[in-house]
């Protein structure tokens, strides 16, 4: 705790009076710690592509100078390297978006129906080629909640492109929209590996992958599913998340009940 105390009578005399007020630092440090953990871990996310660039930049000027075949190779492989860091800049600038508006209410009748077959025909061609077909159980709409179309739009395409990289090739998936009195849930199911209960709160941390191998594989930064949670936050829409290794997972945002 930080202790201030204010004099709040200078005047002198018996009687002078103080305000003393607490601070809990406590909440305060741990949002400092997180932003410079944020930022190292940023940093070094970056960095590991960079330095691999660098290292066959450096062959390419020497040793392998006049290797064809390594030459190739190498530079497929440096494209992958640069391809990674444009997408790693690309989700770390929306998360820094998107945490600018997050204090910003959500203003607009968005119709969910709409959104999510949007985003079925969108990811066709990137499930198509991981040999996962979509399958959409949507109520007929119009669905509508108080949101933001883009950011929504962007959760729903996190969570289908998640479904399709870690469900498995072979497989389906399923986005499935029901509204009732309660309020109105989107699901994404997969039926792929599942994942393990340890790791599911720990989910929508930034850069946090349950297996790093498979997940860089599937081109994953590890932002995808924080950029989700902080979306949904701004939306005060939940983000439940079930899963059973061996069986699939499912991945459902919930709205409260919807004022018309
Ligand atoms: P990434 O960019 O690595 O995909 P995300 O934040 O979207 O990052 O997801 C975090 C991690 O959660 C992934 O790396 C993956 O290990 C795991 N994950 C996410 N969705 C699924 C899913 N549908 N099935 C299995 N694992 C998943």
């Amino acid at each position: 705790y930080r202790a201030t105390v204010l004099l709040l009578d200078q005047t002198g005399g018996a009687d002078r009076q103080y305000l003393l007020s607490f601070r809990d630092l406590t909440e305060a440090h741990r949002l400092e710690r997180m932003r410079s953990d944020f930022v190292a871990n940023a940093s070094h996310e970056l960095r590991t592509p960079l330095a691999s660039l660098s290292g066959f930049i450096e062959t390419l000027r020497g040793p392998a100078r006049n290797d064809e075949a390594a030459r190739d190779n190498f530079l497929e492989i440096m494209q992958k390297q640069a391809e990674r860091m444009a997408r790693l800049i690309d989700d770390l600038l929306s998360l820094s978006r998107i945490e600018m508006k997050a204090h910003i209410a959500v203003k607009d009748q968005v119709d969910l129906t709409t959104v999510l077959n949007h985003v079925a025909d969108s990811m066709r061609p990137l499930a198509a080629g991981l040999d996962v077909v979509i399958e959409q159980d949507i109520d007929p709409g119009p669905i509508k909640v108080l949101g933001d179309r883009d950011e929504l739009t962007q959760v729903f395409q996190n969570l289908v492109e998640n479904a399709c990289k870690y469900g498995q090739s072979g497989k389906r998936i399923i986005i499935d929209l029901k509204q009732n009195s309660e309020g109105v849930r989107a699901t994404v199911q997969d039926f792929g590996p599942g994942i393990p209960d340890e790791h599911i709160p720990r989910l929508t941390e930034r850069f946090y992958r349950v297996n790093v191998e498979t997940s860089r594989a599937q081109k994953g930064t590890g932002l995808g599913l924080a950029i989700v949670k902080h979306i949904l936050t701004r939306h005060r829409a939940r983000l439940i998340v079930r899963s059973r290794v061996g069986e699939g997972s499912s991945f459902t945002v919930v709205f409260g009940p919807q004022r018309t």
